[in-house]
């Protein structure tokens, strides 16, 4: 049997729903319906993947966002397959003998790479010092954007490639989706002309497995959604100075903002990616008083602390002291990703996502869903194989 993820990074459930094409009808015609299905918080992009692909929440795979604060060492991206600190599918398969191909994808811990693309990734990383951003791709010099092109490779010709196959296991990433919506707005019709794309593709892959009679199992899905951002707002508005703590310096650092806090001293640091804010105490008495000056900012939404992330899932010695998100609607103006929309926050248009599971053996239909922490449990069930550390569970597919 062949397993395929279809990622579709970045799409919202009802932007895949308005989609009309014949070809996102057909493949709904075809699909196991899996709703409602919640990504992990937070929507972001690392965290999202990594629940996927472990089937584990953000406290035990360690991807809590894209970046952290210690107060030993400073600021740390965790946006790469170094940082996991939970074994992938690949990785879990792969003891078992079933190989992994990967398809437009960065993360590949497991996954059998040929060894000039092992030598490739080297480079990569040793050319920006394992500092990966997939979507800042498009604002790098050229050199490194060759060299990450090679390393994730593209999902052209996919159909052939995972039809061609012999690996059992395939993970394929399309980008495409995510950076539409991030320039232009998930209202945008750029937006729903890359889902209706990824659909044609979609399409293109069954009708390949298909015609060549294969078994196979497709799992079309989403590491986050999106809203839009109309209102932006800056570093400065995340000033805490009635608490004592005035902003002392703020950059922006792969793409994500890191405000620091004190008079002479750093005191606090505030991680912002895309809609998403940890801030990190010194002193962790001051965390209730933070928390209240923070939430009555216009702009915040939800703040959690203690309890509250671990009750989330987040709870990692990584994390922040208060992590959150941003009211709908909210983008800061120094992320240069988010120019349209983004991600990272509470609202459903963010946290819901698409499942849809497509398979030669699957019986159409609509079945109730939870979180994309089931799909890992329950590709391991396909497999027949067991694995008791997930935190999500299999889905019955086949009812
Ligand atoms: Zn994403």
């Amino acid at each position: 049997m062949k397993i395929i993820l279809y990622v579709m990074d970045g799409c919202q459930v009802d932007a895949l729903n308005r989609v009309d094409s014949s070809e996102a009808n057909e493949a709904k015609r075809k699909a196991l319906i899996v709703e409602p299905t919640s990504t992990i918080y937070p929507s972001l992009t690392g965290p999202g993947h990594a629940s996927i692909l472990t089937g584990v929440l953000p406290a035990k795979h360690g991807l809590i966002s894209h970046m952290y604060w210690d107060w030993g060492s400073g600021i740390h991206n965790i946006y790469s397959d170094q940082s996991f600190e939970a074994p992938t599918l690949f990785e879990l398969l792969s003891k078992r003998g079933f190989k992994s191909e990967g398809h437009g994808n960065y993360f590949r811990r497991g996954i059998t790479d040929p060894f000039s693309k092992k030598t490739l990734k080297w480079v990569a990383n040793r050319a920006e010092k394992s500092t990966f951003i997939t979507n800042t791709l498009e604002s790098m010099p050229g050199f490194e954007k060759f060299l990450k092109r090679s390393v994730a490779g593209t999902v052209e010709r996919l159909d052939e490639k995972v039809a061609d196959s012999n690996a059992p296991l395939h993970y394929v990433l399309d980008n495409r989706v995510d950076k539409a919506s991030h320039k232009h707005g998930p209202n945008s019709t750029d937006y729903s002309n890359a889902i209706q794309t990824a659909m044609a593709n979609l399409v293109g892959l069954i009708n390949a497995l298909e015609s060549r009679k294969q078994d196979y199992v497709i799992f079309v899905t989403s590491d986050h959604g999106h809203t839009t951002v109309d209102d932006k707002v800056n570093a400065a508005d995340l000033d805490l100075s009635e608490v004592g703590l005035p902003i002392k310096n703020s950059e922006v650092i792969n793409a994500n903002l890191i405000v620091e806090y004190g008079q002479s001293s750093t005191e606090a640091v505030a991680v912002v990616v895309s809609r998403h804010i940890q801030v990190y105490l010194k002193d962790k008495s001051k965390t209730a008083r933070v928390t209240e000056a923070l939430a009555k900012k216009r702009f915040v939404d939800k703040l959690l602390i203690g309890d509250q992330i671990a009750g989330t899932g987040v709870a990692n010695p990584r994390t922040g002291d208060i992590i959150g998100g941003f009211k709908d609607n909210v983008g800061f103006i120094e992320l240069p990703i988010g120019e349209k929309g983004d991600h990272g926050g509470f609202t459903e248009k963010e946290m819901l996502v698409p499942l849809w599971v497509i398979g030669s053996k699957v019986k159409p239909g609509t079945v109730h869903g939870e979180g994309t922490v089931d799909i890992a449990p329950t590709i391991f069930s396909l497999l027949k194989t067991d694995e008791a550390r997930f935190d999500g569970k299999p889905i019955n597919i086949h009812s």
